[in-house]
C-alpha cells in the first residue's frame, strides 16, 4: 500500500497508490495527444485538486500554462441555488485560451458547470474538464466531463487531496471515511 498503513478512520481504501498514479499517467499521455501543438491553460480548483493537479502536470508535455482558482460551496445553499462564490480569481485572463479545469471530485456537478460558464463568458476558446472522481448517480445538472479517472459509486471519500473538515488531504490513496467520523450527516454530500 506504500509508505503510510491504512489510516485508521477509513472504512476501506477505495483507490490504491498505484491505482492513481497509472490512471494519471495515462490521462497525461492522453491530454498531451489530444492538444498537440497546443498551449493549454490548466486551472487547479483549490484545495482538493492540488495533489491531482501537481501530479497530473508532470505527466504532461505540452507548453502548458497553469492558474489557481478557489470557489466556496455555500455549504447546502450552494446544492440548491448552483450559485458558487469566487474566494480567489485566476491571476490571467483566459481571452482566447484553451482550458482545462482540474477538479477532484463531481459530485451534483454544479461547481464545475459554473465554472464553465464563467469561463465560457469570459472569451475562453475552449473549456474542457478534468476530474480525478466522478460520482455520476449523484447529478443533478447535466455536465459533460471530457477526462475522468475513476468513476465511483456514492461514497463519501478523503484522501489524495479530499478532505473531511481539512484532515485527510496527505493520505496518498482515496478511501471512505467511516461514518462514525461525521459529526453531522449534513456536513458529507450525499448522506
Ligand atoms: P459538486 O458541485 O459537483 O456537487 O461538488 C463538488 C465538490 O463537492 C468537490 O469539489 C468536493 O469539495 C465536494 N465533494 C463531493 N463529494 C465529495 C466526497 O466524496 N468527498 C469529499 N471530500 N468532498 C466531496
Amino acid at each position: 500500500m506504500g509508505a503510510i498503513e491504512r489510516h485508521e478512520d477509513l472504512d476501506k481504501v477505495l483507490i490504491s497508490q498505484q491505482e492513481i498514479k497509472e490512471a494519471v499517467v495515462n490521462m497525461g499521455q492522453r491530454i498531451t495527444r489530444d492538444y498537440a501543438g497546443r498551449s493549454p491553460v490548466f486551472i487547479c480548483i483549490l484545495k482538493g485538486a492540488v495533489m491531482f493537479f501537481t501530479d497530473l502536470l508532470r505527466q504532461v508535455a505540452l507548453p502548458l500554462m497553469t492558474d489557481f482558482m478557489a470557489i466556496s460551496s455555500y455549504g447546502n445553499s450552494t446544492k440548491t441555488s448552483g450559485v458558487v462564490r469566487i474566494l480567489k480569481d485566476l491571476d490571467h485572463d483566459v481571452l482566447g485560451k484553451d482550458v482545462l479545469v482540474v477538479e477532484d471530485i463531481v459530485d451534483s456537478g454544479l461547481t464545475l458547470s459554473y465554472i464553465k460558464k464563467v469561463l465560457w463568458e469570459r472569451g475562453a476558446r475552449s473549456v474542457r474538464l478534468v476530474t480525478l472522481l466522478d460520482k455520476p448517480q449523484r447529478r443533478r445538472v447535466e455536465l459533460e466531463v471530457d477526462y475522468v479517472c475513476f468513476q465511483i459509486p456514492n461514497e463519501f471519500v478523503v484522501g489524495y487531496g479530499l478532505d473531511y473538515k481539512e484532515h485527510y488531504r496527505n493520505l496518498p490513496y482515496v478511501g471512505v471515511l467511516h461514518p462514525r467520523f461525521y459529526q453531522e450527516e449534513s456536513d458529507v454530500p450525499g448522506l
